[in-house]
């Protein structure tokens, strides 16, 4: 949804024959929904604690991870948790879209970033969007034991940590000392989601919300690649 808000942005300057400017409500193109899902706000509470919005389609960008900011157009540290909804497997487009229909299949229920987009006036969207973002405190803090876990979890596999760590391993990619550090926390990260699939826990379907994207998968962010089971190296 943001890549689609910058498009926008950078769209609606001096063309006049511009869709930005043609453009005066919402056609259903369901470009804004194959761009990106929206993020989770202080305002979608409800939506989540109802279960309008289930937790097994949200993902978290955890506080410190690296991300990408559209409207800014660089990739930095989350200042908070960024809570999503999730996106169609290898693709931008959110899970909710429908493409027979052109529509959204929560449309009564969908989140505020959603309400507020209007992709031929983005005024509203662009001083929102970083505004009011909920995180996984505020969704599941009265869960003791949960919470008490996630906490663990965060602390033990933090972003900060590992950024720290990748660029030890940068410097000297010898430093055994330091990949062992690393594949301790992603070793770590690894064998508590793969406990709780064998436990077939109920929260084996929230993972991705509960403790955010594996970390086999995001460390090539931090540019280290995996070079043989539990081992990284810096991408080269
Ligand atoms: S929640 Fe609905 S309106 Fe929002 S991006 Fe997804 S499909 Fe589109």
């Amino acid at each position: 949804m943001r890549t689609m808000i910058k498009q926008r942005k950078k769209k609606s300057t001096g063309n006049p024959t511009d869709l930005h400017i043609r453009k005066s409500s919402c056609n259903r193109c369901g470009i804004c929904c194959k761009k990106g899902s929206p993020t989770i706000h202080f305002e979608d509470r409800e939506l989540i604690e109802k279960g309008n919005i289930p937790l097994k389609y949200l993902f978290t960008i955890r506080q410190h991870e690296l991300s990408f900011d559209n409207i800014k157009e660089i990739i930095e540290p989350a200042k908070t948790d960024i809570i999503k909804i999730k996106n169609k497997k290898d693709s931008h487009e959110c899970i909710f879209f429908d493409p027979d229909h052109s529509g959204c299949q929560i449309y009564q229920d969908r989140p505020v970033e959603c309400r507020k987009l209007r992709c031929w006036d983005t005024k509203e969207i662009l001083s929102f969007y970083d505004t009011t973002r909920i995180s996984r405190k505020e969704l599941i803090f009265s869960i003791d034991e949960l919470w008490d876990l996630i906490q663990y979890h965060q602390d033990r596999c933090s972003y900060q940590k590992i950024a720290e760590l990748a660029d030890q391993i940068k410097q000297n990619e010898n430093n055994h000392l330091v990949l062992k550090k690393l594949n301790n926390i992603i070793q770590y990260d690894s064998s508590l989601r793969q406990l709780i699939i064998e436990k077939n826990s109920m929260i084996s379907e929230m993972l991705e919300f509960l403790f955010g994207r594996p970390l086999i998968l995001t460390i090539s962010l931090y540019g280290l690649k995996q070079k043989q089971s539990f081992l990284y190296d810096r991408c080269k």
